[in-house]
């Protein structure tokens, strides 16, 4: 009894932050685009993307609108390749470092698509998917690896996160994200060996 109290307590700390799989650092906007993760399945790696609505073009409501199916496909010639795309991800990390969270860790968010890694496909099952407000080959603001880092770091107090690579790695040839202007080293600088690094 004294030894299910003392685990319970410490699960409280450890999850400190977590809220059934919400951030508590980040401000929910709740995606319709999830899914349940597949029984019997660990959250091991994160995916990092890029994306700006329309592309380059940072601070707006877009993304956010896209992630929810509220885009008003009007308001940018861009959107109109947006139609019918439904799509999300757990976390959205802005350029100012705000971080927006759109599904439960515990949920399947839909980010990677077609992908597959170390021989596993279908990414979304196993994985957090994480978009950096920015655009493949520019680079991204010193608060987003800030952020980024924190918010790695916490999660992986509470999922077996292993790795984390881009959306490029796990579909190389279809993805470009987060692109050249992603700073690899300097994540892994931050993250102090934490996670894995191998992406070759
Ligand atoms: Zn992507």
């Amino acid at each position: 009894m004294k030894g299910a109290l003392r685990q319970r307590r410490w699960r409280q700390v450890r999850r400190g932050n977590w809220s059934g799989g919400w951030w508590r650092l980040a401000r929910p906007v709740p995606s319709p685009n999830v899914g349940v993760r597949p029984a019997e399945v660990s959250v091991d790696l994160a995916v990092v993307h890029s994306i700006s609505l329309p592309p380059g073009r940072y601070g707006g409501p877009f993304i956010e609108r896209f992630f929810t199916n509220r885009l008003d496909l009007g308001a940018h010639p861009y959107f109109a390749t947006l139609k019918g795309v439904e799509v999300s991800a757990h976390f959205v990390i802005r350029r100012d470092g705000e971080v927006l969270q759109f599904a439960s860790v515990e949920a399947r968010a839909w980010h990677a698509g077609r992908s597959s890694w170390r021989g596993r496909d279908n990414c979304n099952d196993f994985s957090l998917g994480i978009e950096l407000e920015g655009l493949e080959g520019e680079p991204f603001a010193a608060v987003q690896y800030r952020a980024l880092s924190r918010l790695l770091k916490s999660a992986r107090q509470v999922w077996p996160l292993q790795e984390v690579v881009g959306h490029e790695h796990v579909a190389p040839g279809r993805k470009g994200d987060p692109g050249p202007g992603f700073d690899w080293a300097r994540l892994q600088r931050r993250l102090r060996r934490m996670f894995r690094h191998d992406l070759n």
